[in-house]
C-alpha cells in the first residue's frame, strides 16, 4: 500500500502566489471545429504558450523560489528529455542559482541548445543503458547541489497543479478534465487543483499506447516499472510514475486512458490546420483523447490542458508531411 500524499488543494493556491507575475497566465481557447469532433465543449489550456513553452516552468520555479540561501549558493542539479530542462535553466537563470542538467544524448536538439542558452550547465547520458537517476543522486552529492526532478518533488507537483488551477478560474466547473501523463507531476498537481476548484470533475491522465505504465500502475494499485517506451510523445518516454505522485493519482484521478502514435500526430495536424497553434506530440495527448473518444465525454464541458509546444521544425514537418 502507499501512504496517502500530504498535499492538499491549498498547497497549489499557495505555488499560484509564487509564481504570480513570473509564469505566464496562458490563454484558454475554444475551437467550434474540435467540438462538432468530440460532440462536446472543449477547453483548451495552451501550455505551449508558457515560458520556456511548456508546463514545465511553473512546477520548476516553485521549486527553485523556495531554496534556502545555502541551497541557492551550492545550486540545482536536475535530469530531463528537455521541457523540464529548459524549465530549470530558465528559473536558475530569474533566481540566480547555478544550474547542471541531465539529458539524454538523444533529446531534441532544440531541447538541448535552449537549455544550455539560458545558462545552465548541460551534461547528457545514455538513456537506454545509464540511470539518470543514480548520476544525478550522485552529483548532487558530490557538488552538494540540490536535485530537483522532472516529476517526482512535491514543489514539482504543486507548481504544475496552477495551470488547472487558472483554467477552472477561467471558465468556471468542468464534467472532465484531460491531462497529458508522463512522470505525473502534471496530473497529480492537476488532480490537486481540481479537488478544491472543480470537485465533481473527473481527472483522466492519458499516456501513450505503448508507455502505459500508468495505466497499468493504476489498475495495479501499485508502481509497475516497463522499458523506455518506443513512442513520439518524448516528453512521457518514462518507465514508471512518480512516488509523491501515485498516491495523488489513487485518490483524486478517475481513470487513466491512451492514445497511439498515429492519433497524437493527427492530433498535431488539427492543431496547426485548424487552430494555427504547434504542440508537441506529448502535448496532444490530452486532446487526442477527447478528438478520437478514448474517453466518453459526449455533451460534456471538458477542459484539457496542451500541455507544451516544443517540436523540432524537420520533425514537425515530417510529422505533418
Ligand atoms: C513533461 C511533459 C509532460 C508529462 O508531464 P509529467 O509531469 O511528467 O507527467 C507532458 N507534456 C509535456 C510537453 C511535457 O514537457
Amino acid at each position: 500500500m502507499t501512504v496517502a500524499s500530504p498535499l492538499q488543494f491549498r498547497h497549489i493556491q499557495d505555488a499560484a502566489k509564487r509564481i504570480a507575475g513570473v509564469a505566464h497566465r496562458t490563454p484558454v481557447l475554444t475551437s467550434k471545429t474540435a467540438n462538432a469532433l468530440a460532440g462536446a465543449e472543449l477547453f483548451f489550456k495552451c501550455e505551449n504558450f508558457q515560458r520556456v513553452g511548456a508546463f514545465k516552468f511553473r512546477g520548476a520555479y516553485n521549486a527553485l523560489s523556495q531554496f534556502t540561501e545555502a541551497q541557492r549558493k551550492a545550486g540545482v542539479v536536475s535530469f530531463s528529455s528537455g521541457n523540464h530542462a529548459q524549465a530549470i535553466g530558465l528559473a536558475s537563470r530569474l533566481l540566480n542559482i547555478p544550474a547542471l542538467v541531465l539529458m539524454p544524448h538523444d533529446a531534441p536538439q532544440t531541447k538541448i541548445t535552449a537549455t544550455r542558452e539560458y545558462g545552465a550547465e548541460v551534461q547528457t547520458y545514455n538513456r537506454y543503458t545509464e540511470d539518470r537517476e543514480a548520476i544525478g543522486r550522485d552529483l548532487a552529492e558530490r557538488r552538494g547541489m540540490t536535485l530537483i526532478p522532472s516529476y517526482d518533488h512535491p514543489d514539482v507537483i504543486c507548481g504544475q497543479g496552477t495551470a488547472a488551477l487558472e483554467l477552472f478560474e477561467e471558465v468556471g466547473q468542468l464534467d472532465v478534465l484531460l491531462v497529458c501523463l508522463g512522470g505525473g507531476g502534471l496530473l497529480a498537481g492537476s488532480a490537486l487543483a481540481a479537488s478544491g476548484a472543480s470537485p465533481q470533475c473527473e481527472v483522466i491522465g492519458v499516456e501513450p499506447a505503448l508507455g502505459n505504465d500508468g495505466q497499468q500502475s493504476f489498475r495495479a494499485g501499485k508502481i509497475i516499472h516497463i522499458p523506455v517506451p518506443d513512442t513520439i510523445a518524448d516528453g512521457a518516454k518514462v518507465t514508471h510514475v512518480g512516488e509523491h505522485n501515485f498516491p495523488i493519482f489513487q485518490q483524486h484521478v478517475k481513470d487513466i486512458v491512451t492514445v497511439d502514435d498515429a492519433q497524437l500526430i493527427s492530433t498535431m495536424k488539427f492543431f496547426a490546420e485548424r487552430m494555427k497553434i504547434v504542440v508537441e506530440p506529448t502535448g496532444c495527448l490530452g486532446a487526442a483523447a477527447a478528438l478520437q473518444q478514448a474517453y466518453p465525454i459526449a455533451g460534456k464541458r471538458v477542459g484539457v490542458i496542451v500541455s507544451g509546444g516544443n517540436v523540432d521544425l524537420p520533425v514537425l514537418s515530417q510529422l505533418l508531411a
